[in-house]
């Protein structure tokens, strides 16, 4: 799987008072088994952008390639295209509308033409995937929590089995259990499947812990695009980008204010900890 944007370009109602330039001279490229972070301000084009990986929407100018073909050619199937890069929209939940959630899940394979049996098949095993079992099968969606309903249409877009899994805001809304659930679910996807994810979010605390490259967007354009660490080592930028850098990150530079340097590159709270254990024992000795 590789997916390319070449200058790209997009445009909503051109030539009218309402015109807004949301994505300007987009170059980028997406490889095979990726973990990458789409970030920036309400506004930005982190949707826009998504919509046109999947081809809801297509580009003003510029090309776009699936695999090496061109999405805009005259035989690309956008169909068979949409299959391949399920997205996942924000607030996903309003989509739910079967009698339970085992029915929910199939609707995606069946629209594809499988036989009930494949598709009922196919939906237990994306199910599984996001850790809901037999228990929730018959369960109205309606009854889930927050999180739950999230995850049924995770499942749901699972169910098509895509290359590239997109999900916009997936956490947005949620309580920090329902969103730590998530993107366990999402990472360990990522990792067993070996599948291509990218996840669009406003929090950096989420970035920092799960992806592996960081893709910040501001004012239509893209502002970084980098390894998480090298990226949140550009705090000025990013402020003025009006996005934070992880607190950890701000946390260890206020102590290094104070004289207290536990190291570069510390973005999440686990390796705030090692630093400061590691710390600790070189001053108090390793024995407790
Ligand atoms: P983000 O997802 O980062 O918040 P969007 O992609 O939704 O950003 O929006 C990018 C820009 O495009 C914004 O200026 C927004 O107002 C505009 N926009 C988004 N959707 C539409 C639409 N359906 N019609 C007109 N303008 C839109
Ligand atoms: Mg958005």
């Amino acid at each position: 799987m590789s997916l390319e944007l070449k200058n790209l370009n997009y445009i909503y109602n051109e030539g009218t008072p309402m015109e807004s330039h949301a994505l300007k001279d987009i170059n980028l490229t997406i490889r095979d088994g990726e973990f990458v972070g789409l970030i920036g301000h309400t506004g930005s084009g982190k949707s826009t952008l998504t919509q046109h990986l999947n081809a809801l929407l297509e580009a003003t100018s510029g090309e776009y390639y699936y695999n090496g073909e061109n999405v805009y050619g005259e035989n690309f199937s956008k169909k068979e295209l949409r299959r391949k890069v399920g997205l996942v929209f924000q607030y996903p939940e309003h989509q739910l509308f079967e009698v339970d959630v085992l029915t929910d899940v199939c609707f995606g394979p069946k629209n594809l033409g499988l036989s009930e049996e494949e598709a009922r098949s196919r939906a237990k095993e994306a199910l599984k995937m996001v850790g809901m079992g037999e228990n929730y099968y018959e369960k109205s969606p309606f009854d889930l929590s927050g999180g739950e309903k999230r995850r049924v249409a995770i499942a749901g877009v699972l169910a098509m089995h895509p290359e590239v899994l997109i999900l916009d805001e997936p956490t947005a809304g949620l309580d920090p259990k329902g969103r730590d659930e998530i993107l366990d679910e999402i990472a360990k996807l990522q990792k067993e499947q070996h599948m291509t994810v990218i996840l669009v979010s406003h929090s950096m605390e989420d970035v920092a812990t799960y992806v592996d490259r960081l893709i910040v967007m501001y004012q239509s354009g893209i502002l970084f695009d980098d390894t998480p660490k090298a990226v949140f080592r550009h705090r000025k930028e990013m402020e003025e980008a009006h996005l934070a850098v992880p607190q950890m990150s701000e946390l260890m530079r206020m102590l290094k204010e104070k004289g207290i340097d536990l190291g570069e590159d510390i973005i999440t709270v686990a390796e705030a900890k090692d630093a400061i254990m590691k710390r600790w024992k070189e001053k108090n000795g390793s024995g407790r």
